[in-house]
């Protein structure tokens, strides 16, 4: 499975939110990623997910149908980008009456990342205000970034970190557009760009040892 991000538009969306992503997402994850690409072929919006009660789609179900499309096709990774109002239900059955984005965070390399990342709430024309261009785009990679990151096995963040989890758009313009040193370490370990601070350290003994050793 190549190391590759794929971004995918759900139903109806501005393309160039997708390339405004793939640029900075590049280089974002350059360390870690081949390459981050767009699939040219849209995702339909299945209507049965629509909950006519709620007025919002139901993300859990969307995500279960992308999570489909990029195991059969062997995805590494993928992450669906919708202009549509979702919700989601957690495990012990408590709703959340809305997301700005739904992922599967997986503990191992081999199996495939799934993530969603819902755009109508972090506009501002969804709250009545005027359109802030640049202040949306960073909103739209902060959370993709997030999703990204449960993708490669990191969960929620309590640090100064894009891993925050973010209950309104108040709190994802606080939190930076990066990860904090414990989540990078936490990535740096699951793609085993460097060795775990225990294996460091035990390697770092035995050099010690053997430098002493041969001055001796
Ligand atoms: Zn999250
Ligand atoms: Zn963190």
């Amino acid at each position: 499975m190549e190391k590759k991000v794929y971004l995918v538009q759900i139903g109806d969306l501005d393309g160039k939110i997708l390339q405004y992503l793939q640029k900075h997402l590049n280089r974002f994850f350059k360390n870690f990623i081949v390459s981050v690409d767009i699939l040219p072929k849209m995702f339909p919006l299945d209507e049965t997910d629509y909950i006519l009660e709620r007025q919002q789609y139901y993300g859990k179900s969307i995500l279960r149908k992308l999570e489909y499309y990029v195991k059969s096709n062997k995805l590494f990774c993928t992450l669906g980008i919708l202009d549509k109002d979702i919700f989601s239900i957690s495990k012990n059955k408590k709703p959340y009456h809305f997301v700005f984005g739904l992922a599967r965070t997986r503990k191992d390399l081999d199996s495939p990342g799934v993530s969603i990342v819902s755009i109508t709430r972090l506009r501002e024309q969804f709250y009545n205000r005027r359109t802030k261009k640049k202040r949306e785009q960073k909103r739209i990679l902060k959370e993709a970034i997030h999703e990204i990151g449960h993708t490669l096995g990191l969960h929620h963040c309590d640090n100064d970190c894009v891993m925050q989890f973010s209950s309104s758009v108040y709190y994802v313009d606080k939190k930076p557009s990066k990860f904090c040193k414990a989540c990078q370490k936490e990535l740096n370990i699951f793609f085993n760009v460097i060795k775990s601070s225990k294996f460091e350290t035990v390697y770092l003994i035995k050099l010690k040892n053997y430098i002493n050793k041969k001055l001796n």
